[in-house]
């Protein structure tokens, strides 16, 4: 599948590590949540792409719906 951002289809995928945030003062008490996805990168223009897997989306999910309460 070609890249979304320049067409390019030199892309690679890598194991990923990242911490999501979420973002603003208000949550700074809010545990980081860790996923370990499959990341494709783009290798012209530097778009990643991944997909949160289910348990962490509850969590991101749950974490957002609890700020906005
Ligand atoms: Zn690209």
């Amino acid at each position: 599948m070609p890249c979304k951002s320049c067409r390019s289809v030199n892309q690679s995928k890598f194991s990923g590590e990242i911490g999501i945030h979420f973002p603003g003062l208000k949550n700074i008490d809010k545990p980081v949540v860790w996923v370990f996805p499959e990341v494709a990168v783009c290798l012209d223009c530097g778009t990643a792409e991944f997909a949160v897997p289910e348990a962490e989306l509850r969590l991101l999910a749950k974490g957002d719906a609890a700020s906005a309460g």
